[in-house]
């Protein structure tokens, strides 16, 4: 073992006050820069960087020489002010320098294979190489940000839960499933050859059954592992802060997680976020938004189209004709077209028209009719519209979704601007691609009382005690009441087309439990990455968790998923299932 002189400072603390004083110093070298005589190597560990000065005097010039970039060196020097001409006022370092008097090189880099500290390159570096190299790339002082801030979020939130008299508690990962409509992973057992753990999409069903255990107040930043089709930006496992409370209304649940976002966003940002957080149904949503997780920064609402627009487009009767107009802000007609084809959802056979006027053209896939378009909605030079035809829901989404995307493509709220609310009185059911009827949120949503009713006659017309928690248009959090009696229980799940014998094998526990003194409860997951995420202003939760999956669900550096050893998979039997 090399032994070494252990760090007295940070780096980056180092200020005026510290002249005269002896530090030890322990970190990498960011840069080394040769003046003449002098070297100047500046010596960086997570806190900054800090400039040492090595004269050709020094006994440690010629090996100091030698230093290059991300070498692991500790380093005993004082500290002196620097000459006037020297400050460096973009450094919170850079009114002093530390004159080398001992250098132990405890380890040497290789020249690192991407760009770490140049940004401008950094933007045009492959996120596959970022991945692959990601202990690399977290030594970029954004990425240590990042990770920082989550941790601080994560303390903040941790403390505020525990002194509401929460209690923390862990849940098998383990498990049968526990569905959040995704397809489960499951992992074999070795022990019993053709049956399989499922891996959590959530604590759903055991926060529950805590509830019934009488713990009244739980919470666990719970890892979720969902196997869903590489879509925009998931991750096949991915952090809730899952939250689960007894005796408590839907309004209570959301005023306990009012308070706690107010904190965070407070503490951490300080930012403070309005009291009470505004509300939109559903329906509301959906009719201004287009979408249920709206970005309310800024206005452009969906409206709907006259008798006058179906005509023109000859929309039949039954389908809903829908439209979003927005000011192309200077960007160029050809972008923005490209930007609209990009975005679109065809999703449930939407029909998108669109029309783009700038000075000396009008782009649109209209044929025939863009002149008529344009007439119909008065579309001024430097503006734009789509028009959606089909399903209410569907061409409202795809052009809330649209709307969404655009807020960021046209920059039409500030980054730092933060609009969080509520979207409440969901629908209980959907229908699916194929028509089938699903849970619009999980099997274990209560409805509303009043609704219970309605179940057999009107099921799609029953509204559900959830809500979700909203923030820049993204999903940040989503919860409801749930039901505690088994009766209602086991009619959902019929409902859900669960054979009785398919709803005693998967959930028998579950309703077994509910005949125990189950109280009433309910509760919510905020999405821990998502939030980070829209907090820090990036689109991509992969820049807020440490090791991701890249887009395609793989791991870069880790070459996971891998091929297991032949033997590992004899051991649990699979190589003879298979075969
Ligand atoms: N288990 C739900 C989810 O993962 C959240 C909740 O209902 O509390 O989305």
């Amino acid at each position: 073992m090399v032994t070494f002189p252990k760090r007295t400072h940070w780096c980056g603390e180092l200020r005026k006050e510290h002249v005269g004083s002896e530090v030890v110093l322990n970190g990498w070298v960011h840069t080394v820069r040769k003046v003449g005589k002098i070297s100047f190597v500046l010596v960086r560990d997570r806190t900054g960087v800090v400039q040492v000065v090595v004269s050709s005097r020094s006994p440690y010039y010629e090996v100091a020489e030698t230093l290059t970039p991300e070498a692991v060196v500790a380093v005993r020097g004082v500290v002196r002010a620097r000459p006037p001409s020297q400050v460096n006022p973009e450094l919170p370092t850079g009114e002093i320098e530390v004159e080398l008097r001992e250098l132990v090189i405890l380890n040497r880099a290789k020249p690192i294979p991407i760009p770490i500290f140049d940004a401008e390159l950094m933007k045009t570096t492959s996120e596959t190489l970022r991945l692959k190299y990601r202990y690399l790339d977290l030594r970029r002082p954004e990425m240590q940000r990042n990770l920082f801030f989550r941790a601080e979020l994560v303390r903040v939130l941790r403390n505020s839960l525990d002194s509401r008299g929460f209690i923390e508690v862990e849940t098998p990962y383990l498990a049968r499933s526990t569905p959040e409509g995704a397809r489960d992973f499951l992992v074999p057992s070795r022990l019993y050859p053709g049956k399989f753990y499922a891996l959590t999409q959530s604590p759903q069903l055991f926060k529950q059954l805590l509830m019934i255990a009488g713990f009244e107040r739980y919470y666990q930043f719970a890892r979720c592992f969902r196997d869903e089709d590489p879509r925009a930006d998931r991750q096949p496992e991915f952090t809730q802060l899952d939250i689960e409370m007894s005796f408590v209304t839907r309004e209570d649940v959301m005023s306990l997680v009012e308070d706690l976002m107010r904190e965070a966003f407070s503490k951490t940002l300080k930012k403070e976020l309005p009291d009470p957080l505004p509300r939109l149904t559903y329906s509301e949503a959906l009719k201004k938004y287009g979408i249920d997780k709206p970005d309310i920064r800024f206005e452009n609402f969906i409206e709907d189209g006259d008798e006058n627009l179906r005509t023109a487009l000859n929309a039949e009767s039954g389908k809903a004709v829908r439209l979003l107009r927005f000011e192309l802000r200077g960007r160029g007609p050809e972008a923005v077209k490209e930007f609209i084809e990009g975005v679109l959802s065809h999703e449930g056979g939407v029909k998108h028209y669109y029309v783009v006027r700038s000075e000396n053209t009008l782009l649109s896939n209209a044929e025939g009719v863009e002149a008529e378009l344009v007439r119909l909605l008065d579309l001024g030079v430097g503006e734009a519209a789509v028009i959606s035809v089909g399903n209410y829901v569907k061409a409202s989404e795809a052009l809330g979704a649209l709307r969404n995307s655009l807020g960021r493509y046209l920059e039409l709220a500030r980054r730092d601007e933060y609009a969080m609310l509520w979207v409440i009185d969901f629908p209980l059911f959907e229908l699916n691609e194929e028509g089938v009827m699903v849970s619009m949120h999980h099997p274990f949503t209560a409805p509303k009382p009043e609704d219970i009713s309605k179940l057999d006659t009107d099921p799609l017309n029953v509204t559900a005690l959830s809500y979700d928690l909203v923030l820049n248009g993204y999903e940040v959090g989503g919860g409801s009441i749930r039901i505690n009696n088994r009766g209602l229980q086991e009619k959902i799940l019929r409902m859900l087309g669960l054979t009785a014998e398919e709803m005693y094998d998967r959930y028998g526990f579950l309703l077994e439990a509910l005949e125990y003194g189950a109280p009433p409860h309910g509760g919510i997951a905020i999405g821990l990455d998502r939030l980070v995420a829209v907090m820090l202003g990036h689109e991509s939760i992969r820049e807020v968790i440490a090791f991701p999956k890249n887009k395609e669900m793989m791991d870069p550096m880790t070459g996971a998923p891998g091929k297991p050893p032949e033997e590992h998979l004899r051991e649990i039997k699979w190589l003879k299932i298979i075969s």
